[in-house]
């Protein structure tokens, strides 16, 4: 057991079972040994490696696409760019660079990185320092006034948010809890009453049955959403993650590019579940706001011109052109386990604000 497994096992010695919301926040957060608070995940040598990390046409074109809903909507004055959870900083570099052909957006911008990591933070301030913007940090985005145009991208941190997990029993849905033995090895066990206010459309679930709430990713959604309705700005959440629930689990554990048990090594793993791109659309409504997609990565990058990105930047050379194509099909492919169709984006704009670039 890791050090941070021993400490959660003790608060459940005193306290009793915790919910798998709590134990994500703990595993993940812990300020001490927490997943987040205490490395970077990142890469290949890292856990796992994300879309900016692959390739730069990834940042660069959401840099583009952000820009260009910013002109499309009448350039509103003092716009801000948000990024959620911006990992080693690397998509906000390649989005600043590719904002330079768009100069008008991106000398008026202020930059807010919503980032809880120190040791993450800490990667964003070297590879930000000479990006010639002004940036700032903050814990979350619920310290953030809504004061003015929000430009958000948030890639593969919808993911990471806390999940409860409900399981369909003979005594109705009950909540999975992470429960401790005698000797503090962690377990799952459900709660002893039936939980209430689960939605009707998951009455036909079958015994056994899994409903993932994801209460803490649409409550952000829909504040997202809030100040995008009264603001005016557009919002771009790519993730990888679902349109239709279904009754299976999602929530799963990474370490060293390889699945492990959720339980089994707590701030030494990565833990993440599907995103439900209906429920952060419900959200985006309920906010006041219009929500576009979810539409596949593939589709969605084709549509903003990867291809053509991949083409320019070989200028002709051979193995350059090699490269880049490996790295298009990567992030545009659906089979052999590539992020075409697996991955997703939603967009959040104003209602009555023209259709974002690529949806
Ligand atoms: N967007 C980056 C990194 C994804 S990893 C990329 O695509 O490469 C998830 C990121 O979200 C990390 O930076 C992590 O520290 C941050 N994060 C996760 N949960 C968070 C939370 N609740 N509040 C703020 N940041 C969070």
């Amino acid at each position: 057991m890791t050090p941070l497994g021993r400490r959660i096992a003790a608060l459940i010695g005193a306290q009793g079972p915790i919910s798998i919301a709590q134990f994500m926040a703990l595993a993940l957060h812990d300020p001490l040994n927490g997943y987040y608070a205490t490395r970077d995940p990142l890469g290949a040598e890292g856990d796992f490696i994300t879309a900016p990390e692959i390739s730069q046409m990834f940042g660069e074109l959401i840099g583009l696409w952000l820009a260009q809903t910013w002109h499309d909507q009448g350039k509103p004055a003092r716009p801000r760019l948000v990024e959620l959870g911006p990992g080693r900083g690397t998509l906000l570099r390649d989005a600043l660079r590719a904002m330079t052909l768009m100069p008008e957006f991106r000398d008026q911008l202020e930059v807010v990185l919503v980032e809880m990591s120190p040791a993450l933070r800490r990667v964003q301030e070297t590879v930000l320092k000479d990006c010639g913007v002004p940036l700032r940090w903050v814990e979350s985005f619920g310290s953030l006034a809504a004061d003015r145009p929000l430009y958000l991208v948030a890639n593969e941190f919808f993911d990471a948010l806390p999940i409860r997990q409900y399981v369909r029993a003979e005594r109705g849905w009950c909540e999975r809890m992470v429960t401790a033995d005698a000797d503090g090895t962690l377990g799952f066990a459900l709660s002893p009453v039936a939980a209430t206010g689960i939605p009707a459309d998951r009455d036909g679930a079958p015994m056994g049955g899994v409903y993932e709430a994801s209460t803490a990713g649409a409550a952000l959604a829909e504040t997202i959403a809030h100040v995008i309705a009264a603001r005016g700005g557009a919002a771009l959440i790519v993730d990888y993650g679902y349109e239709a629930a279904g009754f299976g689990e999602t929530l799963q554990a990474v370490a060293s590019h390889n699945f492990a048990g959720v339980l089994d090594r707590p701030g030494e793993s990565d833990l993440s579940a599907h995103v439900d791109f209906s429920l952060l659309a419900d959200a985006a409504a309920r906010g006041g706001a219009n929500a576009w997609g979810a539409v596949e990565q593939g589709d969605f990058l084709r549509e903003l011109g990867i291809e053509q990105r991949a083409l320019r930047l070989a200028h002709g050379d051979d193995g350059m052109r090699a490269v880049l194509n490996a790295q298009v099909e990567r992030l545009t492919y659906a089979d052999q386990g590539r992020m075409g169709a697996l991955f997703k984006a939603l967009a959040i704009v104003p209602r009555g604000a023209p259709t974002p670039p690529g949806f």
